[in-house]
């Protein structure tokens, strides 16, 4: 042990220290956010080898992310140092089922070189499976039997364990067979999908309790961050394994509680005490990551939520920076501000890693990181790709890069087969060794192979549709507007339809982005000035160790935290998701809010909320109003800086306190405008109803509206 880790526990309150010390029997954390949970987590980790209690591979602590488990593994070497006696067992429930499973493969069946499908190949394998039981493919589509069999598999709950009336559900009842079948096939390719790494754990402990009682005492002390957000299968696997000795300490916030879609159940909280009687349950009320005002944003909206445990948090930091809600014109001045912001935080020397922009979902991204591009700033997305990476934008980008030259191959090869229309690979063997021959583009033998009778009718068919609509598309580019023709072919291609039919939780996502790469199209002059500016946005070096800006979603954010946070985009419909307001119950709103508030407790210094007036909605521009998590704010830990003059409705709001909008969404009369308007700046704020309690007044077209209060003169179209 590093002589300065022998002061470990003397930066520690009271509370942490129980949590600390308290090595045996079953501990609960409750508490929230930047309170020092996972604090509590490394420095027991320390205690725990410290005190001779155990030897790091006693341990095992798990994480809900690897980027967690790389940030615990970072603190605990700087706790211990590097650690002579290997390191404690450290990652997500995954990887730590992946490594026992390797270890009993053969006792469920596989080798231990068995493979983890990704995504993709679980849905080729379900598309097989469905096929083979007769079942319309296309009213059952391979990724919602996925998103199914994943349901089951997060509840623990194996083909044998699905209730009836579940299974019988999904294809006319075929939904157990497919589930059986599906398992049966990996089972005979040797390998798995991600649900199946605990589930296959569950199975192992149940047919084999002496393996079990092995890991039990080996594992004899369990660690579990992020608890909140745990699936029962999660859950059942941590039971069985801390059973015997019950020395598991689970560190959590139900307020920060933001996979419910994903099957986490905060239940697992309170069914923790009562499968571990006795437990000892310590609460930290302290902050020590966020100042004041901070920190009173974020309290003040979670309050506003019903289902939760409750809990006080107070913080001894200075009250620092209000909180900023900036609105601007469109998205698009909204990411302006944004790089001006961050460029301003630069020239006061504050260090780019230490800023965060956190989105609420990947489509807002790009208008973003094209700022980012534009400015020369460095930034690193988190938790996925750049925008420009994903496979969707890929594939439609593409299609565009073939109609742009004809010649490009790779991308040809890339759309060939997607969405599938029966060519294969055999087909493209034959394109290819064509293609060699007469030293020509792929495109250009596919024309010529069309002509012969190499192919299969069905194939010479398909390969034909495709070539012409090519021709077609190469035309249209002359003459129509590049984004029009964009929007043709994703459509005429059947691309926008795969994803339409798609019933998997992520393809609405797709098609969102896939409407932002279209629109983004119309920023420039021609379709070949955007694929230049798309290949150097691509391009854009990720310079290995430099300082760079981090762009994420919300949900990717869980844990970490930074100085300074950016939060754009908080419009209703938005967020709160739409699919969330139009649910009928709280459930979905509620987790919203905790998604809103897990970002608000990123901030150490600076928490900077913007919303955008204008933005597309579906490929229309809607004039937007503000989040209502906005309005939730109390309003003495915000400012509203930067109000445009032009964000004219709002303007009513900004008078007359409690919130920093003005009573508005707690006035009956107010009403929600979804307004669509025709074009980003001919309608100004759109023809919706606008008002509120001295009734609702109709805006339309190039107007001034009655001033309410103070300034709120409408200024049309001036940006
Ligand atoms: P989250 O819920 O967001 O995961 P958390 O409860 O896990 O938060 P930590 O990340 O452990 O909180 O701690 C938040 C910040 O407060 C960290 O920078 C941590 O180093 C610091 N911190 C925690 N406890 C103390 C303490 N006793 N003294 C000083 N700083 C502390
Ligand atoms: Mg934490």
């Amino acid at each position: 042990l590093r002589p300065e880790a022998a002061s470990y526990l003397k930066g520690l309150n009271p509370e942490q220290r129980r949590a600390v010390e308290t090595t045996e029997g079953p501990v609960l954390v409750l508490a929230g956010a930047g309170t020092g949970k996972t604090r509590v987590l490394t420095t027991r980790i320390a205690h725990l080898i410290a005190t001779g209690r155990a030897r790091p591979y006693d341990i095992l602590s798990v994480t809900f992310t690897n980027k967690a488990a790389r940030e615990m593994k970072h603190r605990i070497g700087g706790l211990i140092g590097p650690a002579g006696e290997g390191m404690p067992w450290l990652g997500t429930f995954h990887a730590i089922g992946t490594k026992i499973l390797r270890r009993h493969a053969e006792l469920v069946g596989l080798r231990s070189d068995f493979t983890i499908l990704g995504t993709d190949d679980q849905l080729r394998l379900m598309k097989q499976v469905i096929i083979d039981q007769n079942i319309d493919e296309k009213r059952w589509p391979a990724r919602s039997l996925g998103h199914t069999i994943d349901g089951w598999k997060n509840r623990g709950l194996g083909p044998e364990q699905v209730p009836p009336g579940e299974a019988q559900a999904f294809a006319f009842g075929k939904g157990g067979a497919l589930y059986t079948a599906y398992q049966e096939r990996l089972k005979t390719l040797n390998a798995v999908d991600f649900g199946d790494l605990l589930l296959l754990c569950l199975k192992l402990w149940r047919e084999h309790p002496d393996i079990l009682e092995n890991y039990q005492d080996r594992f004899r002390y369990i660690l579990v961050d992020e608890y909140q957000d745990t699936n029962v299968a999660q859950y059942l696997w941590l039971r069985l394994l801390a059973q015997k000795r019950k020395n598991v300490a689970c560190v959590g916030d139900d307020d920060q509680s933001i996979y419910g879609w994903r099957g986490a159940e905060v239940d697992n909280i309170l069914r923790f005490e009562h499968d571990f009687p006795g437990a000892v349950v310590v609460r930290l009320e302290r902050n020590y990551r966020s100042t004041g005002h901070i920190l009173a944003a974020a309290s003040g909206l979670i309050a506003k939520n019903e289902s939760r445990l409750g809990k006080t948090l107070r913080t001894e930091a200075e009250q620092g920076e209000p909180v900023t809600v900036t609105g601007a014109w469109d998205s698009e001045e909204e990411a302006r501000l944004l790089g001006e912001e961050i460029e301003s935080l630069q020239r006061k020397k504050h260090s780019l890693s230490e800023i965060a922009v956190l989105v609420r979902i990947s489509a807002q991204m790009r208008e973003i990181e094209d700022r980012f591009v534009q400015l020369g700033l460095p930034y690193r997305v988190i938790g996925g790709p750049r925008f420009y990476e994903r496979a969707e934008i890929r594939d439609a980008l593409a299609y565009l890069r073939v109609t742009a030259n004809p010649a490009d191959d790779l991308a040809f090869e890339r759309i060939f087969n997607t969405p599938k229309r029966g060519l294969g690979d055999a087909t493209l063997q034959t394109l290819h060794a064509f293609a060699r021959a007469d030293r020509i583009p792929l495109l250009a033998a596919s024309r010529k192979l069309i002509e012969t009778d190499e192919l299969k009718p069905r194939a010479r068919t398909m390969l034909r549709g495709l070539v012409e609509s090519f021709s077609r598309w190469a035309r249209l580019v002359e003459n129509q507007p590049h984004s029009e023709v964009a929007q043709t072919i994703l459509e005429e291609s059947g691309y926008t339809d795969m994803w339409k039919k798609d019933r998997s939780a992520d393809a609405a996502g797709r098609l969102e982005n896939l409407k932002e790469f279209v629109r983004s199209m119309e920023e420039f002059p021609d379709l070949a000035a955007f694929l230049e500016h798309v290949s150097l946005v691509m391009e854009a070096s990720e310079t290995e160790g430099a300082e760079r800006v981090s762009l994420m979603t919300l949900h990717a954010a869980k844990g970490l935290e930074f100085d300074t946070v950016f939060l754009p985009g908080w419009e209703d419909g938005l967020f709160p998701n739409q699919r969330a307001l139009d649910e009928s119950g709280r459930a979905g709103l509620e987790e919203e809010r905790r998604l809103a508030h897990v970002g608000l407790t990123r901030a150490r210094k600076r928490a900077k909320l913007s919303f955008a007036v204008n933005r597309r909605i579906h490929g229309l521009w809607s004039s937007t109003i503000p989040s209502r998590f906005i309005d939730e704010l109390p309003a003495g830990a915000v400012d509203v800086i930067d109000a445009p003059a032009h964000f004219s409705a709002g303007a009513s709001r900004f008078d007359r306190n409690p919130t920093p909008f003005g009573s508005s969404y707690a006035t009956p009369g107010w009403q929600r405008a979804q307004a669509q308007t025709g074009h980003k700046f001919g309608g100004t704020f759109g023809s919706g109803t606008v008002g509120r309690s001295g009734g609702p007044r109709q805006i339309e077209g190039e107007l001034v509206a009655k001033s309410t209060g103070s300034a709120s003169a409408f200024t049309g179209g001036a940006r």
